[in-house]
């Protein structure tokens, strides 16, 4: 019997380690030290370093590679269960070497670099000596890619980019940004004379590239193959943050059900009061349908591709936005005037909700992905009545009986009356 929801034993070892090692060292480091896991700073790096080490003698470094390209091949299922664990440490991601948006960007490059572009960016990536961002959103529009206008033109030996791109995450300090461009996918190192990086937004930067001249060899893929590409990346990039979201709802919800056991109200624990209980039935539902569709999905990917689960990925895009939004809610509202304030992570969660539901695209575009797709399978029924009505099924099934309610007027009797006596019912 294939359908399995039990996790072997080895790989749960690898789970309880990965769980210890979050709690007694990344947690520490993130509480006192926030920020290192991902500075340059050498006073930083020598705390955040040695825990880099420690996953990478566990074998457990850049968990979405596959092994020829230096990952440990685990899939995307085990991921999946990983991801449960390292999601609800902020640095977890950076010093497991499964950050965004260099993931995304390294799958890209995995995917479609030639040797000599996976020499030059995709294993220093990996080792985290370079750090990459991701321009595609532009500031006319960020929803409808054929609104893009960034184009590279050739001239001799050299692209020559120009455009105007909005919340490149990470944009200031990265070494090689991957420009989507209306005619490619461009590689192109931050120093390159002509980009300019705006001061607003802080994180999420808006960049210029003026008259941004790279060699030939800088276009990643075919030319004009950018859409494949980005598709490429979001896809993977979308169910990541899906996993990662699952750790972050599991998060809130063991916030909800201790404050629940430990508050009293009107002569008894707020755990006793029915509303409070509905609050954490529905989130306990919602959570494992969250983490369900997230696990088939990781697991369809493991046995055909992104691309063929990209109405899965689009459906765990907008539920894991949604799952966020209800259960981060639920949550800081039980802990009363403490979840409003920054002293637990419920106000940073609920926070988050509304981003998720527009990073990697916003929620609309993915329904309509899903709605479009899951429409493919099905026809419009012929003639005035849906396939399901069911007087019409019950005339064609009849037909199989035609000899035997021929045969025997009291059985044809009693169908006829049957039928009516279930028609009356409306
Ligand atoms: C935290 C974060 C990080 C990001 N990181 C990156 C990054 O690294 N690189 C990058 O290139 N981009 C990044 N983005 C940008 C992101 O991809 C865009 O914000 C997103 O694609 C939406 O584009 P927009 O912001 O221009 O919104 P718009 O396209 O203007 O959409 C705004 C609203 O219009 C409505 N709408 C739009 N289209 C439709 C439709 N087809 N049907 C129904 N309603 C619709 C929706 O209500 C939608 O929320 C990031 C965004 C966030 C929030």
């Amino acid at each position: 019997m294939a359908w399995d929801f039990s996790t072997e034993p080895e790989f749960q070892e690898q789970l309880d380690w990965v769980e210890e090692f979050c709690r007694t060292e990344i947690e520490p480091l993130d509480l006192v030290f926030p920020g290192a896991a991902y500075s340059r700073d050498p006073k930083a790096k020598a705390l955040a370093d040695p825990l880099k080490q420690q996953v990478k003698d566990r074998g457990l470094w850049a968990l979405f590679l596959d092994r020829e390209l230096g990952g440990p091949g685990f899939g995307q299922l085990k991921l999946a269960l990983l991801n449960e664990i390292l999601g609800r440490y902020r640095s977890a991601p950076v010093i497991f070497g499964t950050a965004a948006p260099d993931t995304g960007n390294m799958e890209m490059l995995a995917a479609y670099g030639t040797d000599e572009q996976k020499r030059r960016w995709l294993y220093p990536l990996m080792n985290q000596e370079i750090f990459s961002a991701y321009s595609m959103t532009e500031p006319q529009g960020g929803s409808d890619p054929s609104l893009f206008q960034t184009h590279a033109a050739r001239d001799g030996q050299e692209w020559v980019i120009n455009g105007e791109k909005w919340f490149t995450s990470a944009g200031a300090r990265a070494d090689i940004i991957f420009v989507m461009c209306t005619n490619g996918m461009f590689v192109v190192p931050r120093e390159t004379p002509g980009v300019e990086v705006m001061e607003y937004p802080a994180l999420h930067n808006h960049i210029r590239y003026t008259d941004v001249r790279v060699p030939l060899d800088h276009l990643l893929g075919p030319e004009d193959g950018a859409k494949v590409l980005a598709q490429r990346r979001l896809g993977g990039g979308r169910i990541h943050h899906a996993m990662r979201t699952v750790a972050q709802v599991k998060l809130a919800f063991d916030m909800m059900c201790e404050r629940a056991l430990s508050r009293e109200s009107h002569g008894k624990v707020i755990a006793d009061h029915q509303m409070v209980q509905e609050a954490i039935a529905e989130s306990y539902a919602e959570i494992n349908m969250l983490r369900l569709l997230v696990l088939w999905t990781a697991w369809t990917i493991d046995n055909s591709s992104t691309r063929e689960a990209r109405t899965q990925i689009a459906a765990c895009k907008y539920t894991c936005a949604k799952v966020l939004r209800e259960v981060s809610y639920r949550a800081l509202h039980i802990m009363g005037s403490l979840g409003t304030t920054n002293l637990t992570p419920l106000q940073g969660m609920w926070a988050s909700a509304p981003t998720m539901a527009i990073l990697d695209g916003v929620d609309e575009v993915h329904k309509v992905t899903v709605a479009r797709n899951v429409l493919k399978s099905y026809e419009p029924h012929p003639g005035l009545w849906p396939t399901e009505y069911i007087p019409a099924k019950r005339e064609e099934a009849r037909k199989k009986y035609a000899s035997l309610l021929a045969a025997d007027p009291d059985l044809s009797a009693w169908a006829d009356h049957a039928a009516r006596a279930t028609a009356r019912g409306h």
